[in-house]
């Protein structure tokens, strides 16, 4: 993309109103716009990076068989009355009256319509068991909206809900949602931790969160540094009975056994092989797709600006040529770029006509994880300049070490 011809509104003074370092970098990087206290829009940046992150998740989760759907924000508050979370949750849910006195909620999870789907289709043990999962917009009704993305009134999340037969498969099936979780962690390069939960609104009786240690969390673990464990309760390690210490989370992710409570509520039962009637058996599966973004950005910045994970960046690197009216480095920096679109790496183009420090003060702030630059030195003796944006290493390359040095360092595992 040519940043000349993008709306990238990058701010070069220090956004208003910004409550913490994800907040101010989303915002001064034109990933975000305001709209209302608690209420984002995503411009281009934020979209590409939202985009990247939702097709991760979205692979991880393809390939352990589950299938995406997509259901509707708007819900009846007629089947929350089957299980009593329309009390549950009155505090937070968005509740109205559409013009024919129907009463509505715009939907802060979606346990009750997914299981009024598969009951109305499944009726026997041979169409178990199977996953179904979806990358929606969530809305609640929230009391203190702050930190951007991390506590927002709409927020995009992924949620899961697999159906199984007995405990014995819904064992299985959360297992594998757990081992898909910690993969699509790792790969949007966060460092996370797992503990066991209480499951609370969502029932059911067991639960594990993923959290991700971050000053500005809202939730807080203690950790035994002897044996490497977190846990929710302060008072002793429970093993070797050490004092514990406090740390502060984002919880990015909440795996549940539901087991049999919505199934019972909503009569959503099967037969089985003895042409018993049973109720099908149930998990659900969380992850806060918008969140993940502040996440990342809480634990990948420095002074200048975010310095994304590889995969999860808007682009793959930011090309910034300098002496742009130069037309013979213009004209080079133009054909680079074209080069490593084709080699099919996303490349931002700064050819803006703005002076050196400009360019490199947007390149550190958006933070793509290399800067590639065509200056001088390339006149001299044709070397394109690299840095890395983590670490601020430095490196002289020509044209195919260029495409080497990429082609080995941005492979995303497996
Ligand atoms: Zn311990």
């Amino acid at each position: 993309m040519l940043f000349s011809k993008s709306f990238l509104p990058t701010l070069r003074e220090e956004p208003k109103g910004a409550e913490c370092t994800s907040h101010r970098l989303s915002l001064k990087g034109s990933l975000l716009f305001m709209v209302s206290s608690g209420i984002y829009a995503y411009l281009p940046f934020g979209f590409r990076v939202l985009r990247k992150i939702e097709n991760i998740i979205r692979k991880r989760m393809n390939e352990t068989g589950a299938q995406e759907i997509l259901m509707s924000a708007l819900q009846p508050l007629e089947i929350w009355k089957q299980t009593g979370r329309d009390k549950d949750l009155e505090e937070v849910m968005i509740t109205f009256k559409d013009r024919r006195g129907r009463q509505l909620c715009l939907g802060p999870t979606h346990e009750e319509e997914v299981t009024e789907i598969v009951k109305r289709y499944v009726s026997s043990y041979k169409q178990l068991p199977f996953t179904l999962y979806q990358i929606q917009t969530k809305f609640r009704d929230e009391a203190r909206p702050r930190y951007g993305l991390v506590r927002s009134c709409e927020f995009i999340m992924k949620d899961a809900y697999s159906f199984d037969i007995d405990d014995r498969g819904l064992n299985f099936s959360y297992e594998v949602m757990f081992n898909a979780y910690k993969k699509i962690f790792k790969d949007c390069g966060l460092e996370f931790v797992t503990v066991e939960a209480d499951p609370g609104a969502m029932g059911g009786n067991i639960s594990h969160e993923f959290m991700v240690p971050a000053d500005i969390g809202e939730d807080t673990l203690y950790f035994c540094k002897d044996c490497n464990l977190y846990f929710k309760k302060e008072g002793k390690c429970e093993k070797c009975g050490r004092k514990l210490k406090e740390e502060k989370m984002i919880e990015v992710g909440h795996v549940f056994k539901l087991g049999t409570k919505y199934s019972k509520a909503q009569e959503a039962y099967f037969l089985d092989k003895d042409g018993l009637r049973k109720p099908i058996v149930m998990g659900c599966y969380g992850i806060g797709v918008s969140r993940i973004i502040s996440a990342i950005i809480e634990q990948n910045h420095d002074k200048k600006g975010i310095i994304w994970p590889k995969g999860v960046g808007g682009f793959d690197a930011t090309l910034l040529v300098l002496e742009r009216e130069d037309e013979f480095l213009f004209q080079e920096a133009s054909l680079i770029y074209e080069l490593l679109i084709n080699r099919g790496f996303d490349i931002l183009f700064d050819d803006r006509p703005e002076p050196a420090g400009v360019k490199f003060n947007d390149a550190y702030l958006i933070g793509n994880p290399y800067i590639i630059i065509v200056g001088k030195r390339y006149k001299e003796n044709s070397k394109i300049e690299l840095e890395v944006r983590r670490s601020g290493e430095k490196l002289n390359l020509n044209k195919d070490e260029l495409i080497k040095f990429l082609n080995d360092n941005l492979k995303v595992n497996g």
